[in-house]
């Protein structure tokens, strides 16, 4: 899964994207309101941190924009402390949810989880495909009960596709967010990463669809 960070502060910004690194994510950072919003509009962003208080072009501007474009991910706005005005603004401007600073970053985390989650039509906080269970709190996957160790780029794969079980995902869809913008893309890599899966996972774990991309059953 690949996130967008939208924050002026450049430690704040840090310390979010760390976080989020070290529960798998891809993440992209933005440090103003145009930035962001151009990278809102042209890579695809399974989910958005986007604070309100950004100079020039603001967090609602920028969010309004983007409803407008017709672009739907999850958005989840950060507000002034206290600030009921923010939130209803935050929330009519098309904000999925949002969060008042100073914020708990074990909030934070669970509220885009939560956001992720509903996005993808599911319910339940741990995704299971047959004998594998990823739990995306714990960026932890098991297989029959017993955990697996994946690299960070394996298990972005994974989850991409245990998020959209039942789904043909092809591999430029799994390109786009199982990476960072700044990472150099190789699209053979998905391949290594699949099949890396596969000898660790079960064989029929991913399924190839010829020509189209992967697949992992609805089970
Ligand atoms: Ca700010």
């Amino acid at each position: 899964m690949r996130l967008l960070v939208v924050e002026d502060e450049a430690a704040l910004a840090d310390q979010l994207a760390a976080a989020l690194r070290r529960t798998g994510y891809a993440v992209d950072i933005a440090h103003s309101g145009e930035e962001g919003c151009f990278l809102g509009e042209t890579e695809p962003y399974d989910a958005v941190i986007l604070d309100l208080g950004l100079p020039k072009l603001d967090g609602v501007a920028v969010l309004k924009r983007w409803r407008q474009s017709g672009l739907t991910m999850p958005v989840l706005v950060l507000t002034a402390r206290d600030s009921w005005h923010d939130k209803v603004q935050g929330l009519d401007a098309g904000a999925d949810d949002y969060l008042a600073k100073p914020f708990r970053q074990e909030e934070l985390l669970a509220r885009l989880r939560a956001l992720i989650r509903r996005a993808s039509g599911r319910a339940s906080p741990q995704l299971t495909c047959r004998r594998i269970v990823l739990d995306p709190k714990a960026a932890r996957v098991s297989l029959d009960g017993e955990p697996v160790i994946l690299t960070s780029h394996e298990f972005r794969v994974l989850s991409y596709l245990m998020h959209h079980m039942g789904e043909v995902v092809s591999r430029s869809e799994l390109i786009e967010h199982v990476y960072a913008q700044d990472f150099d893309r190789d699209s053979n890599t998905i391949e290594v990463f699949v099949g890396r899966l596969r000898r660790k996972l079960g064989s029929d774990a991913i399924r190839t669809v010829r020509g189209l991309g992967y697949q992992m059953e609805d089970v």
